[in-house]
């Protein structure tokens, strides 16, 4: 029989490995479902069983070897190897799915491998709202503290003042200086501020648009080594399909084709395809996580590409969350600086006082006749009372039915 050694591994004989690997690949995973459905005590002559059948199968490291098998103190990891394995053993699905994971043997210092391919990690799962949705949230990790004093402490050299420290510049020469640099061209200053964000829940056609914005730097969830467990539950659905009801056929046809992509990439990475390989499968609307950090002048610049009409809804969800994130950021006794900041952010035209994508290739604009109006009539934004600049938030603002 099986014999425990003092360190809590499991000797197993040839001879049981080979009763072992007569359970058919259906009892095994009865077993197993009895285990996660009963939550059994013991769990370890079924999940053994489960290993070991798997282990020995061709896509294990198919050779009939004594297994190496030690569970943790609660019983929810097991570790396990063949001293004859050339490979890490291949966890089946259903003993992934209980949160087995996979250890070296304390005499092999080896990485854990869980599945195909050695550089693959369980991605943290993204959280959908109550209503199973997910949103996008974003979070800063750090902001250049008392920015606009430091700003305008860059900005006093072109008067010929060294300034040493942010705590010399009175809060009217920083808000002088934050009006000067966004009245005339002289943005410089600005990029003296830098936010660094967090920002999760969003889609991959997302960050896609916004890497294009070459003056940042990005670190973004991977795909090749972040593998996701539940990809179906992490795509995230559009307006003009979550507006739908839930049983509209549009939406029932979406959600269909989401769970399938979801089962197929389960399916590749739980047989050995690598995250990297299986991932081509995902959709676009994949949810991902990313860090950014930018300066304010490119922060200023994109705002007024992003929030413009033509950008797509996502934007306009992801920069009220980086407002609200930044009006919330650092010490109240610097509010008043994170609000001026945040009042910077606008569509192009409301930075210009032109609609700078008139071109043909360009979408509708809902405003973009009154906008041409006044720039026609000198007037200039402060002066758009007839506008209202939140139809631009509406997500389907560019869209004219024909
Ligand atoms: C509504 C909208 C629709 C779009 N549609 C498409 C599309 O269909 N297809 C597509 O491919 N892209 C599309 N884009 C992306 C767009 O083409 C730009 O790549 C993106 O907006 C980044 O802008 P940028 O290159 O001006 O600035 P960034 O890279 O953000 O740089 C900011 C500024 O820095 C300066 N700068 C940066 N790098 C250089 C450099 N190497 N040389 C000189 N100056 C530099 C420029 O002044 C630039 O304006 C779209 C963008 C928007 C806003």
């Amino acid at each position: 029989m099986a014999t425990q050694k003092p360190d809590g591994s499991w000797d197993i004989s040839d001879e049981e490995a080979r009763q072992i690997n007569e359970i058919s690949e259906a009892e095994s995973q009865q077993r197993h479902d009895q285990y996660v459905r009963n939550n059994m005590d013991d769990p370890l002559d079924l999940v053994f069983r489960s290993i070991v059948h798997n282990h020995t199968r061709s896509d294990g490291c198919g050779v009939n070897c004594p297994m190496y098998l030690k569970f943790n103190h609660d019983k929810t990891h097991v570790t396990g190897c063949g001293p004859g394995c050339v490979s890490w053993f291949y966890l089946s699905p259903q003993v992934e799915e209980a949160t087995f994971l996979s250890e070296p043997p304390e005499e092999q210092t080896r990485e854990v491998v869980r599945w195909a391919d050695e550089a693959m990690f369980v991605a943290k799962p993204l959280t959908p709202d109550t209503d199973g949705q997910l949103r996008p949230e974003v979070t800063i990790i750090h902001m250049t503290a008392d920015p606009l004093r430091v700003m305008a402490a860059a900005a006093q050299m072109y008067e010929g003042d060294p300034v040493y420290s942010p705590n010399d510049i009175p809060r009217r020469l920083a808000e002088e200086w934050l009006r000067k640099t966004l009245a005339h061209n002289y943005p410089a200053p600005l990029e003296f501020v830098d936010i660094h964000f967090m920002i999760r829940n969003v889609t991959r056609a997302f960050t896609h648009q916004m890497v294009r914005q070459r003056q940042a730097v990005y670190i973004q969830e991977s795909l090749r080594f972040a593998v996701k467990e539940n990809a179906a539950m992490e795509v995230v659905m559009p307006p003009s399909i979550s507006h739908l009801s839930i049983d509209d056929p549009r939406r029932v046809e979406w959600e269909k084709a989401v769970r399938e992509i979801g089962d197929s990439y389960n399916a590749l990475i739980n047989t050995g395809i690598p995250a990297e390989d299986a991932r081509g499968l995902l959709p676009t609307n994949i949810g991902t996580s990313l860090h950014y950090k930018t300066n304010l002048r490119m922060l200023r610049e994109h705002s007024g590409n992003r929030l413009c009409s033509q950008a797509q809804h996502e934007w306009k969800l992801v920069w009220g969350e980086f407002i609200k994130a930044i009006l919330s950021y650092g010490p109240a006794s610097q509010r008043w600086q994170q609000k001026l900041i945040a009042s910077m952010f606008k569509p192009i035209c409301y930075q210009t006082g032109k609609c700078e994508y008139p071109l043909p290739m360009g979408r509708y604009c809902a405003i973009r006749d009154m906008v041409d109006a006044h720039h026609y009539a000198g007037d200039t934004p402060e002066s758009w009372t007839d506008i209202n600049p939140l139809v631009l938030l509406h997500p389907e603002v560019a869209r004219r039915a024909q």
